[in-house]
C-alpha cells in the first residue's frame, strides 16, 4: 500500500480519534483561549525554541505591553527586546517588530489573513504561516515542527534521513489536514499528541488515542523513528564577566550590531578560552575599556547553541577616564527595564541573589 493510499485509509479514523482525545486532554494554553490572529502569532513565535510553561508568563507581558499590531509597531526596539530579555534567540524579537511596521504600513494595522500576505512577513516560516491561518483563520493550512515529524514518521513507520524528514512530513501533513474547516483544531491536536504523548525518547503509547493506528508501534519501533539528526560537537568556553559597581550603578556593555544577541546588554565580558578565530566570534578576547578583575563572586554554566558556556563571574574595577561609546553606568533598580542577556541575569543572580533578577517578580 502506497504512503498516499494509507493516509486515505486513515485519515478518518486518525481525525476523529485525535480530535476526540484532544477535545478533552489539551493544556488550558491562554493563546487557546483567542482567536486574535496578532495574539497567536506571538504565542508561536515566543514557543519556537522555547518551553510553553515559561512562555506563557512572557506571552502574558508582551500582550498586555503591546496589545495590538499598532502598538508593537510604535514601540522602541529597545522595549521589545527587554520585553523578550530571558527568552533567547532575539532575532525572533526583531522580526516580529519589523512585521508589525510592514502590518501597519501596508494592511493598516489589521493582522492579514491571506496566505500570501502572511508568508510575507519578516521572520514568518512555512511553520508559522501554517499556524497563524489555520488557528486563527481556520484555514486549512498544514503545519510541521519537530513534534509533527515525530509523530507522522512514527504514524506510517517512516524511516527517512534526517535530512529529508521534514520535506516528506510537510506532503503528509497536507494531505491529513481537513479542508474546508478544521485544520485549526487538527494541527493543534498534532502537536499536543506530540508534546505530551508521543515524546521523543519514551512515548506513552499505553496512553495514546491513535496508538490502535500507529505503524511504529505495531512494528515496535516508536524508540528509534525518527532517526536523530547528527548532532554537532559541543565547543567549550570560558569566560569571564566582570561586576562593576559605583554608587548603586553597575557598568554594561552592548553587544555590536549585527551579531548575536545584537543590541542586548550584558556585564563587561570577556573570552578565556578557547582564543581561535571560530571561538573568538561569541566573545571578544579583549575589553574595550580597561577593567582591573578582583575577587571571583562565583561560577555558572550558560549555553549558546551548541557552544558549552563556563562562566566565572569576578569583581572589576574600572581604569578607564571615559566610557566607549556603547557602555553605560544603570542603576541596579532599573535593570529588569534594560534589555539584557539571558547570561547578565546568571550573572546578576550570582552577584546579587535573586533581588536584582531582571525579570519583575
Ligand atoms: S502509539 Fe506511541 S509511537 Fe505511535 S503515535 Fe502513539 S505515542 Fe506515538
Amino acid at each position: 500500500m502506497s504512503r498516499t493510499e494509507l493516509a486515505a485509509t486513515k485519515r478518518s479514523d486518525l481525525q476523529r480519534s485525535l480530535l476526540a482525545w484532544y477535545a478533552g486532554a489539551k493544556r488550558d494554553l491562554p493563546w487557546r483561549r483567542t482567536r486574535d490572529p496578532y495574539a497567536i502569532w506571538i504565542s508561536e513565535a515566543m514557543a519556537q525554541q522555547t518551553r510553553v510553561e515559561v512562555v506563557v508568563d512572557y506571552w502574558a507581558r508582551f500582550l498586555e505591553r503591546f496589545p495590538t499590531v499598532s502598538a508593537l509597531a510604535a514601540a522602541r526596539e529597545d522595549e521589545v527586546l527587554a520585553l523578550w530579555s530571558g527568552l533567547g534567540y532575539y532575532r525572533r524579537a526583531r522580526d516580529l517588530h519589523a512585521a508589525a511596521r510592514l502590518i501597519v504600513e501596508r494592511f493598516a494595522g489589521q493582522f492579514p489573513s491571506a496566505p500570501e500576505h502572511v508568508r510575507e512577513l519578516p521572520g514568518v516560516g512555512p511553520y508559522t504561516a501554517g499556524a497563524v491561518l489555520s488557528i486563527a483563520f481556520d484555514a486549512p493550512e498544514a503545519l510541521v515542527d519537530g513534534n509533527v515529524v515525530r509523530v507522522l514518521s512514527r504514524w506510517f513507520a517512516k524511516d527517512a534521513a534526517p535530512s529529508a524528514a521534514q520535506a516528506w512530513a510537510w506532503e503528509v501533513a497536507r494531505e491529513l489536514v481537513p479542508a474546508p474547516r478544521g485544520a485549526g483544531e487538527w494541527n493543534q491536536a498534532l502537536m499536543e499528541l506530540g508534546a505530551t504523548v508521543c515524546s521523543p525518547r519514551v512515548p506513552d503509547c499505553a496512553a495514546c488515542p491513535v496508538a490502535h493506528a500507529c505503524a511504529a508501534r505495531e512494528l515496535g519501533l516508536q524508540a528509534v523513528l525518527p532517526r536523530p539528526k547528527p548532532r554537532k560537537a559541543p565547543v567549550e568556553v570560558e569566560l569571564v564577566a566582570f561586576v562593576v559597581e559605583r554608587n548603586s550603578k553597575v557598568l554594561l556593555e552592548q553587544r555590536p550590531a549585527g551579531g548575536r544577541m545584537a543590541g542586548l546588554w550584558q556585564f563587561p565580558t570577556v573570552q578565556k578560552s578557547p582564543r581561535g578565530a571560530r571561538a573568538a566570534k561569541l566573545f571578544p578576547l579583549e575589553l574595550e575599556c580597561e577593567i582591573r578583575g578582583g575577587d571571583e563572586l562565583g561560577v555558572t554554566a550558560h549555553g549558546i547553541t551548541h557552544h558549552r558556556i563556563r562562566l566565572v563571574v569576578q569583581r572589576g574595577t574600572m581604569r578607564a577616564r571615559s566610557l566607549p561609546a556603547h557602555w553605560r553606568w544603570v542603576e541596579l533598580d532599573a535593570l529588569h527595564t534594560w534589555a539584557l542577556t539571558g547570561m547578565a541575569a546568571k550573572v546578576l543572580a550570582q552577584a546579587f541573589g535573586r533581588k536584582h533578577r531582571r525579570t519583575r517578580e
